[in-house]
């Protein structure tokens, strides 16, 4: 938890509620928050900081290691027809928040195989890079023109349940915490879809439970949009090489990414493989996989240990011969992190259901349809176009 962000518990009622931490959460909060600053606002966030799928796992067991666990870093597709992205990344440049990414990618081919080589949806256009960590980055813009002092944040607090009446809405803790306000924006749509069942454990998706169906077209619309919409799970294993692991070439910048393609991601399950060198000069590697049977291999591991050298094998094997790659000793640190919804896909959500005035609530996130769809360009764009549609109903909001 960032130690120089507020967090009160003894008032909790507001003019505007956000339910998530992520990216577009925080891009939502500083933008409304420039415009408003006299509301009273809170954010409310399960994990222990900001950041979202974009943070950083800052480790007690592996001291001083920083490493981006999630996106590593960003790629804008197209902001030249998009004036509003355009600005808004000019401004996180200007203000050094962000730079842009001149590291090396590098794409692994198989030889033997000749297939071309696909491009990763996170590899087109210009890519960006946090000047923190990812994690700092979000926190960052939460704090931009002094605004950490205008919003409550509330962490490790799951929302599990929403209620609308006249008055406004009123959100409830999982430890029966009651929140209150007039407005609410969703930056996750885990409350509005069907896996909120399960993970939630509860019989009714909590957004469809306040709003009943035919109430309001818009939300109707939005529900039967997220029905059809699924989730990419990934692992993501970070590793803490020893002391002296480096490269073998005099490669110096921060980061390094090897994408995988489709024949070697088969053979070795690692979809990209991201070095990300150390403020203490320890080099940090992070290897991203959404291979179902690699997946599946992990959750049903009996011995987590055979597991962890199943991927120094897989490693080992794949830069067997690389100019630049190291063998690891199989002797290093690892953890795993299980994304169970990294990113949408299948059916994007119109972005004309971002709002709905009726009952008062705004919708943001990388489910909303664009070039940026699933991506952190999707999220910053949503939320961005989410604060114009709220300023131009100002007179309700
Ligand atoms: C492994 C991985 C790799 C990725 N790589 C890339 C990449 O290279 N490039 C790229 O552009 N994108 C990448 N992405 C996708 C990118 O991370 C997301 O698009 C982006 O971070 C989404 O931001 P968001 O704010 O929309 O959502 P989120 O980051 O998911 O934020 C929503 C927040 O809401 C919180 N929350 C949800 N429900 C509740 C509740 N009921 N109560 C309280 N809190 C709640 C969640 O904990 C979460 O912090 C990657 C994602 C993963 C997981």
């Amino acid at each position: 938890m960032s130690s120089n962000l507020r967090i009160i518990k003894s008032d909790f009622s507001y003019d505007l509620l956000i339910i998530g931490g992520g990216i577009s959460a925080c891009v939502f909060a500083s933008k409304y928050l420039q415009n408003n600053n006299s509301k009273k606002i809170a954010l409310i966030e399960v994990g222990r900081g900001l950041g979202g799928r974009s943070s950083t796992r800052i480790s007690k067991r592996f001291k001083g290691w920083k490493l981006n666990h999630g996106a590593p870093n960003f790629n804008i597709s197209n902001s030249e027809d998009n004036l509003l992205l355009k600005n808004y990344i000019n401004q996180l440049l200007e203000n050094k928040f962000i730079k842009i990414d001149d590291s090396e990618l590098i794409y692994l081919c198989d030889e033997a195989k000749l297939e071309t080589f696909k491009k990763s949806n996170f590899c087109c256009g210009e890519g960006y890079l946090s000047s923190f960590s990812m994690g700092e980055l979000s926190q960052k813009i939460i704090e931009f023109n002094d605004l950490r002092d205008k919003i409550d944040l509330f962490f490790e607090t799951l929302i599990v349940d929403l209620k609308f009446n006249n008055s406004g809405w009123t959100l409830t803790s999982k430890n029966g915490d009651k929140l209150k306000s007039k407005y609410i924006i969703c930056s996750s749509n885990l409350l509005l879809h069907k896996r909120s069942l399960k993970i939630l454990n509860i019989n009714q998706i909590p957004l469809r439970k306040a709003i009943p169906k035919n109430k309001d077209k818009k939300i109707d619309l939005l529900l039967n949009f997220l029905e059809k919409q699924s989730f990419i799970p990934r692992l993501t294993f970070l590793i803490y090489t020893n002391e002296k692991y480096t490269y073998k070439d005099f490669y110096s910048k921060k980061y390094r990414y090897f994408y995988l393609n489709k024949s070697l991601e088969n053979k070795y399950k690692f979809e990209r493989v991201i070095f990300q060198l150390q403020d203490n000069n320890k080099l940090g590697i992070v290897v991203h996989t959404k291979n179902l049977d690699f997946i599946n291999s992990y959750i049903n591991a009996k011995d987590e240990e055979l597991f962890k050298q199943t991927i120094f094998a897989n490693f080992n094997a794949l830069f067997s011969k690389n100019n630049s790659v190291n063998q690891l000793t199989c002797n290093e640190g690892i953890s795993i992190m299980k994304w169970r919804a990294s990113q949408p896909y299948g059916s994007a959500v119109p972005l004309s259901l971002q709002l709905s005035k009726k009952y008062r609530i705004g919708f943001c996130g990388d489910w909303f349809e664009g070039e940026g769809f699933g991506r952190i360009e999707g999220s910053i764009l949503s939320a961005l176009r989410l604060e114009e549609k709220f300023k131009t109903h100002s007179n309700n909001f």
